[in-house]
């Protein structure tokens, strides 16, 4: 069975994808875990040096894989040049993780107690179609650096970059069974990672809906499991912040990636004093987002990734609902939505439900109990904002949100280098940054008598 892949933007067919079957899925576990005696055994400098080469290769193919992701998923070439640089940049920062990946010495009477990190062996990593490359990068190259050996599955509908970082791994010398790129369906070779004994360890970044049958299918076989699901951040905006600068900034914090982003700060909090003149101030920076041609360099904001997630989209905004402004989005063909505020009730659907698309409700709060209440009324818990100039309330306000990643009068959620991940239902474990092998190592123990 093929599938054929469509550019969002054209309606398309970009090219067609053979998807992998259940028993070819099952020959490339199997040729994983016999990869990994081998690779786990690669010296850790070595190892390094090949994950180096890996990110040089990145590097140098930057503009054909950002090309290719726009065209795939329809993302702005700006932000697809930034996603294949983070792969490159993910990469630089794990290799360096072999040659330091430290055990303990402790302290013990009539011998020698010693800890290592222990690789897991075959780890599954399961991508969505939201952020390909990135998402893909975040599992596969700690994963390697720690030994492990990785088959990994992209979203059924944004396959292209996927095969082509596997292209370029081999190329760089990654022994091909070392990391395998399996496109397919994600009832097949994604719940065979799960089913499969062999697979130790699955990543699964993806709606909250599947990560909790991943989970509990994980359960089974006691498998390792690090979930990246939903979200509904809050961007809660003070009276006393610089509102010029958060009116001007909250439609990027929501719309980039048309909204196509698990930490999209799709609830704007505004504290009731200033609530019109934010909403005043916010009108010309949503209908200023420069929505089209994802190729084109100017461009802020690009198409949905679907026919079908277009339909999900305008479900939340029927003709009755109360819009307080939109922005535009080209007619013709392509899945386009444009940028769209609305102010309804606080126990609305739109309120309470991960949207996944260029649709940001506004809220107002009364002081900052208010806020922080209204906040944290959500099942998911994974990034958000505060804008304030207040230091003694950003901090009181950034501890009292429940969330994984919060950023005080700034949009920022993911730097490589520092940890990223949900509380409640966002999440389970955190991916990048200094920890993040700890997420694909066991700790052993050793005590040697003397
Ligand atoms: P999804 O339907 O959950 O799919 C995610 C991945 O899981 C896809 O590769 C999918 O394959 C696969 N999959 C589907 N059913 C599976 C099963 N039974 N067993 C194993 N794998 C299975 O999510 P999506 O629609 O692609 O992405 C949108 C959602 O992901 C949003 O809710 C968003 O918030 C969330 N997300 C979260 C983060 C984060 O870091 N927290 C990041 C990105 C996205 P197919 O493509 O074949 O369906
Ligand atoms: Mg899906």
């Amino acid at each position: 069975m093929t599938f054929d892949v469509i550019n969002p933007a054209t309606e398309e067919v970009v090219r067609s994808v053979p998807h992998t079957t259940l028993d070819e899925t099952d020959a490339a576990i199997a040729k994983a875990h016999r990869a990994f005696g081998s690779w786990r055994a690669v010296a850790p400098g070595d190892r390094a040096r090949l994950l180096r080469r890996f990110a040089e290769l990145v590097d140098a193919h930057n503009e054909e894989l950002a090309r290719l992701e726009v065209e795939n998923s329809g993302h702005t070439i700006g932000n697809a040049r930034w996603e294949a640089g983070n792969v490159r940049d993910v990469l630089q920062y794990y290799a360096a993780a072999p040659e330091r990946l430290f055990g303990k010495q402790i302290p013990v009477a009539g011998g020698l107690d010693v800890t290592f990190h222990e690789p897991l062996g075959v780890v599954g990593v399961i991508v969505p179609w939201n952020f390909p490359m990135p998402i893909a990068g975040w599992g596969f190259a700690p994963a390697l650096a720690a030994g492990n050996t990785v088959v990994l599955k992209p979203a059924e509908l944004t396959p292209l970059t996927a095969i082509r970082l596997g292209e370029l791994a081999r190329e760089a010398g990654i022994p091909q069974d070392v990391f395998q790129v399996l496109p397919g369906k994600g009832s097949v070779v994604g719940n065979r990672f799960v089913t499969h004994p062999l697979v130790r360890k699955v990543v699964f970044t993806g709606s909250t809906g599947v990560g909790k049958h991943v989970m509990a299918g994980c359960a089974d076989q006691v498998k390792r499991v690090t979930l990246e699901l939903g979200g509904k951040s809050a961007n809660i905006v003070f009276a006393d912040s610089d509102l010029e600068q958060a009116a001007a900034t909250a439609p990027y914090g929501v719309f980039d990636n048309a909204g196509q982003d698990c930490c999209a700060r799709s609830r704007i909090l505004v504290q009731e004093s200033v609530y019109d003149r934010f909403m005043e101030l916010l009108e010309p920076a949503v209908k200023g987002v420069k929505v089209g041609t994802p190729g084109d360099e100017a461009t802020e904001m690009g198409p949905l990734i679907s026919a079908a997630h277009l339909g999900k989209v305008a479900s939340y905004v029927p003709d009755d609902a109360p819009v307080a402004f939109r922005g535009t989005a080209p007619d013709g063909p392509g899945f386009w939505f444009p940028p769209t505020v609305l102010t309804p009730g606080y126990d609305d659907r739109t309120v309470t439900e991960e949207i996944f698309g260029p649709v940001v409700v506004v809220l107002r709060f009364t002081d900052e109990d208010d806020a922080v209440r209204i906040a944290n009324d959500s099942e998911y818990g994974l990034s958000g904002s505060i804008w304030t100039r207040d230091v003694g309330r950003a901090i009181r306000v950034s501890r009292a949100v429940e969330a994984g990643n919060l950023s005080v009068n700034s949009h920022s959620s993911v730097r490589y280098w520092t940890p990223f991940g949900g509380v409640k239902q966002s999440g389970l474990g955190r991916e990048l940054g200094p920890d993040a092998l700890d997420a694909f190592t066991e700790l052993k123990n050793v005590f040697i008598a003397t």
